[in-house]
């Protein structure tokens, strides 16, 4: 819910949007630098997991992609300052405190429900971004990354970023959530856009056909993304994908060739 009575003061809002700036920025430079070093070698090779590809991240792809984050973060700070600036004076759903057992058990239940209806929003203005009419104007930036890099994660126009920026701070205006267990939401949120962007796939193949890996949307579905573009346009989960027929591994490396590490021998500077 929105405070009864909001104060307007510029002087409460901007510390709190410069803050979550420099949040967002490290979060996103942390995890991206520390998933791209310890996935790729400095000769191309991958570390561990299987390579998604056989070209390996060129420096001035990564280096767009990474400006572009950084830029468009400017953007994604600002609903969740509007949150926390309302959060501040009283309103939204966001807790301070667990009231008892009945809010602690909310907690994990909150989390996934976030996840699914964050999961839903995503698939179809996904969907909605690839029409001819909108595409260039909202999702064309960041498919400039054919192949993409762990530096794609937050690389959107910045029309965007504001689509997919506003869903969760909205959610939590309605569905009670414990401040902490959102500030995970958020950072889940960061960690599987970066890993699913990684150009490897880390998980085993074993995990990926079971019973919980079929239903996850991980590297190897993302990464046929943007390599085959009309299909897996889900984020967490590939139900919506199924469900509207979206959904194929077809290409896939990880599927077809199983778990065997590709050693993949390119020059680092090579373009994607
Ligand atoms: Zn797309
Ligand atoms: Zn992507």
């Amino acid at each position: 819910m929105i405070p009864d009575k909001v104060s307007l003061d510029l002087a409460l809002f901007l510390p709190i949007y410069g803050w979550l700036l420099l949040i967002i920025w490290a979060r996103y430079v942390f995890m991206a630098g520390i998933v791209h070093k310890s996935l790729w070698r400095p000769d191309a090779t991958v570390r561990t997991g299987s390579a998604l590809t056989g070209r390996a991240p060129g420096a001035a792809a990564m280096w767009r992609e990474a400006k572009t984050s950084i830029g468009v973060s400017l953007i994604y700070a600002l609903p969740a300052a509007v949150l926390f600036f309302l959060f501040e004076q009283g309103g939204t759903a966001l807790t301070r405190e667990i009231g008892g057992l009945g809010d602690l058990f909310w907690q994990p239940v909150a989390l996934i429900l976030y996840l699914v209806l964050h999961d839903t929003y995503f698939y179809w203005t996904h969907r909605a971004m690839h029409h001819p009419r909108l595409y260039k104007a909202t999702h064309h930036t960041h498919h400039m990354s054919k192949q993409p890099t762990a530096w794609a994660s937050f690389c959107f126009s910045p029309a965007e970023a504001l689509i997919g920026a506003v869903i969760v701070p909205a959610l939590a205006f309605v569905i009670p959530i414990h401040v902490a267990t959102f500030l995970l939401l958020l950072s889940l949120m960061t960690f599987s856009a970066v890993m699913n962007h990684a150009g490897v796939e880390v998980w085993p193949r074993r995990f990926l056909d079971g019973p919980i890996g079929r239903h996850l949307i991980t590297a190897r579905h993302h990464n046929l993304h943007h390599t085959k573009f009309q299909r897996n346009f889900g984020l967490y989960f590939r139900w919506w994908d199924r469900l509207m027929g979206t959904d194929s591994l077809e290409g896939d490396p990880v599927s077809e060739a199983g778990r065997d590490k590709m050693a993949v021998r390119v020059p680092a500077n090579a373009p994607l």
